[in-house]
């Protein structure tokens, strides 16, 4: 199985997230893309705007249409900061020795991977996709990455992809702009603002219902 892991805090999820998933899915052929929403995300300073069981909830009812998506609960489930390198550890325990792992991430995530704990052992352990992010003007290279990132990947001509030594890939992609935020779609709500057609209705409904995000708590 080909199976694409998409970290993130999901504060709420929005289109731009599951476009994006969808995009990655349909031109890598992945079986799966699963969905992992962080418990305690550690680049962020604030703590996430919403608790971790509404983010949840409303991933699983993002996605509940679509066969090719999941969800998998292993960062909230781990106690303290949600750091990749332990996820990636945990599903390259239990996979297959038949499945290989697409590691998902925005370049505005990817630019900073340099300051992640341990990200050097990323890097065997899964293929990394990242993708292009409204907004986010950098080259979609290596180029502007530090050398500490830059060093260990070299360009495959032929392949026209560059390669980690371990064997493993690492994949640019463009995929189409969709400007939406998360700390935006907060902003609105805070503001008492729509944000239909920004999320899916069951999640507008669940934040709505649950009168999430009408406070600043937290950072934005
Ligand atoms: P915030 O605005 O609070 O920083 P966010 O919208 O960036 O949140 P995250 O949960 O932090 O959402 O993002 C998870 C992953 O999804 C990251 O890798 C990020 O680059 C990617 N991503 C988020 N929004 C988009 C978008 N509109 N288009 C493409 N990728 C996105």
């Amino acid at each position: 199985m080909k199976i694409g892991l998409f970290g993130g805090t999901f504060d709420p999820i929005h289109w731009g997230h599951l476009r994006s998933a969808e995009e990655v899915r349909e031109a890598f052929r992945l079986d799966r893309v699963l969905f992992i929403p962080a418990a305690i995300p550690p680049h962020r300073i604030a703590r996430p705007a919403a608790a971790a069981r509404h983010r949840l909830e409303m991933v699983r009812r993002a996605i509940a249409k679509n066969p090719g998506f999941g969800l998998s609960t292993v960062e909230m489930s781990r106690p303290g900061k949600s750091y990749s390198i332990d996820t990636l550890r945990h599903f390259t325990r239990r996979r297959s020795p038949k499945d290989t792992l697409y590691f998902i991430l925005g370049l505005d995530a990817f630019r900073e991977i340099g300051s992640w704990k341990d990200f050097r052992s990323i890097f065997p352990l899964c293929h990394l996709v990242v993708t292009s992010r409204a907004g986010c003007a950098e080259p979609m290279s290596l180029e502007g990455m530090p050398v500490a990132v830059r060093r260990w990947f070299c360009y495959d001509r032929e392949k026209k992809v560059y390669r980690h030594e371990s064997g493993t890939y690492l994949y640019f992609i463009r995929i189409t702009d969709i400007g939406i935020s998360a700390s935006g779609i907060r902003r609105l709500l805070r503001g008492k603002k729509s944000i239909r057609y920004l999320v899916p209705l069951e999640v507008a409904t669940y934040i709505k219902r649950r009168g999430l995000y009408q406070q600043r708590r937290g950072g934005q």
